[in-house]
């Protein structure tokens, strides 16, 4: 049943914008294709349509227009303080899509990009060029970066083809972050031992309240059971805890509500972890968008905004007393500034 709090979903890709020298590039074919009925614009590069000055976040959100490029530099990133790389040898992001699908509240991307729209780098295979080098050690790379890729798997296939990388490489642990319910396209996918589905969950309350136009908690627990079905790796994450006046009530339900769909014994791991983020992209998210979560009285230490430690511990505490009533500790894996 279709959430009435939720707004509209975006009206999805109404112009194509494309970089002259991806045109030919298989993905680009694909993809105009598909929206054989949006309107082309050929460009010489992303950036003259996606860092163009005074452009609205807000209302680009509503009509998110799509960018096909070329990425010239680095696809992989470094591992950040900000995230854990389960203790691999070796920890990248891949950026390989610029902008999400979703609309956020909490999402520093907002403070990152100028442009609500989404931008495409079509050429893959030079991500997996530069990885190649990496791969003698046990390496973790998280695919969805920056972005929702199952959210727009069927329209990219990107994730069909990190997939078929990592199936040629047996010291490549791939990690993918969704909120999507979109699991189609990991049906007819014979599933990676070394691949893990990490789902964010969040209380349906706060769904409706800053995860615009994600699928709902049911929606996304859903994927999760039919995920594990199917023999995939699946972690859950809850992660951004968002503190509001109900978090007592409402995240404790969502864990009672999450293992009553879900056997504990078919995850790997529960991840926990309360807001953060770092000043400059709060700075800017402030600017942006009048939402509690931007304005909260955060403390910033080193850069980073965090709830005060009091209730940092409090989150923790909480949730790590209900989730070890169904997991032990060691599945349980939490984020927590060092002090
Ligand atoms: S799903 Fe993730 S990347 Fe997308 S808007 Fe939300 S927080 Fe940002």
């Amino acid at each position: 049943m279709k959430n009435s709090s939720q707004p509209s979903p975006p009206k999805l890709f109404s112009h194509l914008y494309i970089e002259r020298d991806v045109v030919d590039h298989p993905q680009s074919q694909m993809i105009r294709r598909k929206f054989a009925d949006s309107q082309v614009i050929l460009i010489d590069h992303y950036k003259e349509v996606f860092n163009r000055p005074s452009q609205s976040f807000a209302a680009q959100s509503h009509s998110k227009k799509l960018i096909l490029a070329r990425r010239e530099g680095k696809f992989l990133h470094e591992g950040s303080q900000y995230s854990d790389g389960f203790d691999y040898q070796q920890f990248f992001y891949a950026s390989s899509v610029m902008g999400c699908l979703y609309d956020c509240d909490y999402c520093y991307l907002q403070g990152l990009y100028p442009s609500a729209n989404t931008v495409l780098f079509v050429n893959l295979e030079d991500a997996f060029e530069q990885l190649r080098p990496y791969l003698g050690k046990a390496t973790l790379v998280a695919t969805s970066y920056d972005t929702d890729t199952l959210a727009i798997e069927s329209l990219t296939h990107q994730t069909s083809m990190w997939l078929d990388f990592a199936d040629q490489y047996e010291n490549l642990y791939l990690e993918i972050r969704t909120k999507s319910a979109n699991i189609k396209s990991l049906r007819s996918i014979f599933p990676n031992p070394r691949v893990t589905l990490a789902w964010t969950l969040s209380p349906q309350e706060i769904v409706d309240r800053y995860e615009h136009a994600t699928p709902s908690l049911e929606k996304r627990l859903g994927a999760v059971a039919e995920a594990i079905t199917l023999g995939w790796k699946v972690r859950l994450c809850i992660d951004p805890v968002i503190y509001t006046e109900k978090f007592a009530i409402l995240y404790p339900e969502l864990i009672e509500q999450i293992f009553r769909t879900i056997d504990p014994e078919a995850i790997e791991h529960l991840t926990l972890g309360s807001f953060r983020m770092s000043q400059t992209h709060l700075r800017s998210l402030k600017k942006l968008r009048r939402s509690d979560v931007a304005f909260y009285p955060y403390i910033v230490r080193d850069e980073m905004a965090t709830y005060p430690e009091a209730i940092e511990t409090h989150i923790l505490e909480t949730l790590l007393a209900k989730a070890t009533q169904y997991l032990p500790k060691e599945r349980i894996r939490t984020w927590q500034r060092q002090s």
